[in-house]
């Protein structure tokens, strides 16, 4: 609990897994003493970090299609943080979790692109491999056949890996974060719940003085790790006045029993800013499959929680280039449907039919009666306008004012890089303070080294990738000698490609 008028070197707003990531590390690897942790709600993670709001995935760039190389490099590097903070600590299978991963590909286009991917990133993931339909037949059978037990007619692939860590529970993480900078000796952690902060104003003599409704605390620097209140709080303050917030609701749908063994993301879309649908095992629903997540745009900043809705209007503060932005959004055809069919995910009835669809490109014998609209699970992920170059902007801002105080907003993948946030900002913070950083002690605990050096495309991984679509031909032309030796399998007729193949008769 933060004493009233107590002085803190650090306070830190928001205790999702952003805040306590960040009072993990100050706590463990510097020579702060006195942290104190202001969170507006009853407990640890109760917004988008807890277990049921977000994915539950460890974004590494190897399966998300939409990461660059370059993405993919630094990302992996903070996702190893997760990991090896996890396994430092025991945690497997109570907080971190292995299950089988794959992008999977559908139809020529898809899997050509997927098989070219595979060749720039399988150097910086060594351990990926790409599954053929038979392979996919043994890992994932539910990717493979229709409700009546037959194949599905397009080509598929998966690129993907087993024996991996892909799985959290943040809310759990979050918690454990607050429990090990509270067993640190030398350091003070306090945290005091269901205190709102209202108001920050700069204070000559202590740094800064943070409001709640019931008392005020002083700090020599603050950091705002409040989701799309941290742009609120900001803008209180004449910070960031570039920037506008856009809340975009996920929710979920879950499946009365497991059918996937594990992650199937499908091919992302490049120009929107959200994971591409998934399924995966729920590890808070028995493992249950979970599909998601949409995105709907809410005007306001917190799901299942009261009001907001004034907050949104003042942190969307809407005027010529928030509209411009919006207009250049909803004006590209692939993002209008996207954003027209995310809406008609929240009209009951109509929402399972339209994501039946969906669905099905995954798990293509799924029936209406097998999922329901996941209630209570889904969050909100604060996506951030750049007013100055009227754009929106794909993924996490944070706003270093260099006065001893940051704001930062973390939409997906926030979680994943939680730990690799707050290396940034403690880095930042010591400096400030004239502290130290024990970063050797950082380095061993928590990375594997430096991943951010690319590697060069290797000529043997092209051949390996070769062989795959020989053997990808060699088994279309296996199922066309089969037809032309009158045994045609059943569903022949459903494939797409089959009527060329008769006209040329
Ligand atoms: C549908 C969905 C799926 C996602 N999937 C993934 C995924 O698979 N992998 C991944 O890495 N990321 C994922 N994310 C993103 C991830 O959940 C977030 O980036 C992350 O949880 C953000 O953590 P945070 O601590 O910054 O914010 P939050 O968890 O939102 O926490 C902010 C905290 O600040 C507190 N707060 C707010 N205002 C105040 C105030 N004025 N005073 C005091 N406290 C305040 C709040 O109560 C809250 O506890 C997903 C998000 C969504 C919505």
């Amino acid at each position: 609990m933060l004493r009233e008028e107590e002085h803190y070197e650090v306070l830190i707003i928001g205790a999702g897994i952003s805040g306590t990531a960040l009072a993990y590390e100050l706590a463990r690897y510097t020579d702060i003493e006195k942290i104190g942790i202001i969170e507006k709600y009853e407990d640890v993670a109760t917004l988008n970090s807890k277990g049921t709001s977000n994915s539950q995935t460890i974004h590494v760039g190897d399966i998300e299609t939409n990461y660059t190389l370059e993405k993919a490099a630094i990302t992996k590097r903070t996702a190893k943080m997760v990991e090896k903070y996890c396994l430092q600590y025991h945690y497997e299978n109570e907080i971190i979790f292995s299950h089988q991963k794959m992008a999977l590909g559908i139809g020529e286009k898809e899997v050509e692109f997927l098989l070219h991917r595979y060749e720039e990133f399988s150097e910086l993931f060594p351990y990926l491999e790409v599954w053929d339909k038979e392979k996919l037949k043994e890992l994932e059978p539910k990717v493979v056949f229709d409700e009546n037990g037959n194949e599905r007619p397009e080509t598929i692939v998966g690129v993907g890996a087993t024996g991996e860590w892909t799985t959290v529970d943040y809310g759990k993480m979050s918690k454990s974060f607050i429990e090990n900078a509270q067993k640190e000796p030398n350091t003070t952690v306090d945290i005091s719940f269901n205190s709102q902060v209202i108001k920050i104003e700069r204070d000559t003599k202590r740094g800064y003085a943070v409001h709640t409704k019931d008392a005020v605390y002083y700090a020599d620097f603050v950091i705002a790790n409040a989701g799309a209140h941290s742009l609120y709080l900001a803008h209180q303050m004449g910070h960031g006045l570039d920037f506008a917030c856009l809340p975009i609701a996920g929710s979920f749908y879950l499946t009365n029993q497991m059918m996937l063994n594990g992650k199937v993301y499908m091919i992302q879309n490049p120009k929107l800013p959200f994971a591409a649908l998934h399924g995966d095992p729920d590890v808070l629903a028995n493992g249950n499959t979970r599909f998601g997540p949409t995105a709907l745009m809410l005007p306001k900043l917190e799901r299942y929680k009261k009001g907001t809705y004034w907050d949104f209007w003042k942190t969307l503060r809407l005027d010529g280039r928030v509209i411009k932005a919006l207009w250049d959004l909803i004006k590209d055809s692939d993002i209008r449907n996207y954003i027209f069919r995310n809406f008609m995910f929240e009209v009951p009835w109509l929402n399972k039919v339209l994501f039946l669809k969906d669905a099905r490109k995954i798990v293509p014998s799924l029936q209406k009666s097998e999922f329901k609209y996941a209630k209570g699970f889904g969050g909100v992920r604060p996506q951030v306008i750049n007013k100055r170059e009227k754009k929106l902007m794909l993924g996490e801002a944070s706003i270093n004012t260099e006065k001893g105080i940051i704001f930062n907003m973390t939409p997906s993948p926030g979680a994943t890089s939680c730990l690799g946030n707050a290396e940034r900002d403690l880095r930042y913070i010591v400096q400030y303070l004239g502290k130290n950083f024990d970063e050797q002690k950082f380095k061993d605990e928590l990375t594997e080294g430096e991943y951010c050096v690319l590697p060069e495309p290797v000529e043997a991984e092209l051949e390996h990738v070769n062989e795959i679509r020989a053997q990808i031909k060699a088994t279309h032309e296996r199922y066309y000698q089969d037809i032309e030796a009158g045994k045609p399998a059943e569903h022949f007729w459903d494939k797409p490609f089959s009527n060329i193949k008769r006209k040329k008769k």
